[in-house]
């Protein structure tokens, strides 16, 4: 069985890059990965992952809901 690429996805190459890390006060934020919740969950759910270069503070970031959690080690 294949995994479907949502047709959507090119609304993820636009990269949140502006976010400043909560910790440090910088904004190198480094993408690490791209996550897509399985189709059997229902509608696909992108989570993108990112590192501070600064710091290492860890944030997941959801394009849906443009919203942007710290997540801790
Ligand atoms: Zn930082």
């Amino acid at each position: 069985m294949e995994f479907a690429v949502p047709q959507q996805s090119f609304r993820s190459h636009v990269a949140p890059s502006a976010h400043r890390c909560r910790v440090c006060r910088e904004t190198a934020l480094i993408f690490q990965r791209r996550h897509v919740s399985p189709e059997r969950w229902g509608e696909p759910v992108v989570t993108e992952f990112y590192d501070c270069d600064c710091c290492d503070t860890r944030y997941s970031y959801s394009p849906a809901s443009a919203t942007w959690r710290r997540l801790t080690n």
